[in-house]
């Protein structure tokens, strides 16, 4: 059973697939770490992020990167959301996905486009959203969790720079599929969020 996790940044998309790969017993993959792990090598060495050259570079050997504690950090977010664009890394980081999504028993994997492009006959699909404010509030929120200062203005800018970009580049925008059910976070702390992801899956599974 292949479970596929799509949505805009800090819509919670994360938390629900872990939380289901838990419920069900799958392994997880957030395809975003892989992005993030790219613009973090392209950053250290130096690379140009305008050139996908570069970033196609910067693709490999990345395995070491994938638990690095500056993934999170906006500069790497921002830096993944370009290169992410080019076709040329994402061709690149296809395989690594597909091989997860088709491990016996199946996954959980989440990111931008999963129930399109890795896994379009995944069992389930949930596109996973909130609005932009909310989401601006829950990443500031984590960024202070971490002890780094940030303005609400601010990161308002930074998702919605970030999800124009995910949703009108031409290669695997950010979409929902037309078979994914949509869950909207934007009023349901955590707790309820999982609660009905779990709720939407189940009713998937037959
Ligand atoms: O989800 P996260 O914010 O960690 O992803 C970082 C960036 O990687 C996103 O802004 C997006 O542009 C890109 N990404 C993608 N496709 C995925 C996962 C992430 O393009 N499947």
């Amino acid at each position: 059973m292949v479970i596929a996790v799509d949505g805009p940044a800090a819509s919670g998309k994360g938390t629900i697939a872990r939380a289901l790969a838990d419920h069900f017993g799958l392994p997880h993959l957030d395809t975003g770490k892989l992005y993030r792990a790219v613009a973090l090598n392209l950053l250290r060495w130096g690379g140009d992020p305008d050139s996908e050259f570069a970033a196609l570079r910067a693709c490999e050997d990345i395995a070491g990167l994938v638990d690095d504690p500056d993934l999170r950090s906006e500069a790497v977010g921002g830096i993944a959301s370009r290169i992410s664009a080019y076709p040329a890394v994402r061709t690149a980081l296809l395989e690594r996905q597909q091989e997860f999504a088709g491990q016996p028993g199946g996954a959980v994997l989440d990111g931008r486009d999963i129930g399109t492009v890795i896994a379009p006959d995944a069992t389930v699909k949930l596109f996973v959203t909130a609005s932009s404010r909310v989401r601006a509030e829950r990443r500031l929120a984590e960024l202070t969790s971490h002890g780094l200062h940030a303005h609400l203005p601010d990161v308002l800018i930074d998702i919605r720079a970030r999800d124009e970009r995910d949703s009108h580049r031409s290669a695997a925008p950010l979409l929902r599929a037309d078979d994914a059910l949509l869950l909207d976070t934007s009023t349901l702390d955590r707790d309820a969020a999982i609660a009905e992801a779990i709720r939407l899956a189940e009713g998937r599974i037959v």
